[in-house]
């Protein structure tokens, strides 16, 4: 399930190069290129879903798998804190339309 036209397709796909963190057959996860904590790392699902909406009802093993993963990194990163955030919708700051959890973490975040 790919969109032609979606940059973390791309990415997914190595045609954007990316910083990869992580990477396992279903999940893809990459340091963000705006950095908005010591940390910042993109996660993804391969396959495309416009959403963290559609992605819960469609799989909801694997929004559960990127949870884990969230952990896993952040346990390598900065003793397992950290903030994961899906932002929904244009209004909500959503700016790419594949569902995406920002990773924050590495340093003590503010409130
Ligand atoms: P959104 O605003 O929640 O949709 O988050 C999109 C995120 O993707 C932003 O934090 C961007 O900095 C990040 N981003 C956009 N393009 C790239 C890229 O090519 N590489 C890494 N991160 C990117």
């Amino acid at each position: 399930m790919k969109d032609e036209n979606c940059i973390f397709c791309k990415i997914i796909d190595c045609e954007i190069p990316s910083e990869k963190v992580y990477e396992d057959q279903t999940t893809y996860a990459f340091k963000d290129i705006n950095p908005q904590a010591k940390v910042h790392i993109i996660i993804v699902p391969r396959n495309h879903y416009e959403n963290v909406a559609q992605l819960a009802k469609a799989d909801p093993k694997q929004l559960a798998h990127m949870v884990q993963v969230a952990q896993q990194l952040a346990d390598e990163e900065f003793h397992g804190a950290y903030r994961l955030v899906f932002n929904t919708g244009e209004d909500a700051g959503q700016t790419v339309f594949h569902v995406h959890g920002h990773i924050l973490t590495g340093e003590k975040l503010d409130e």
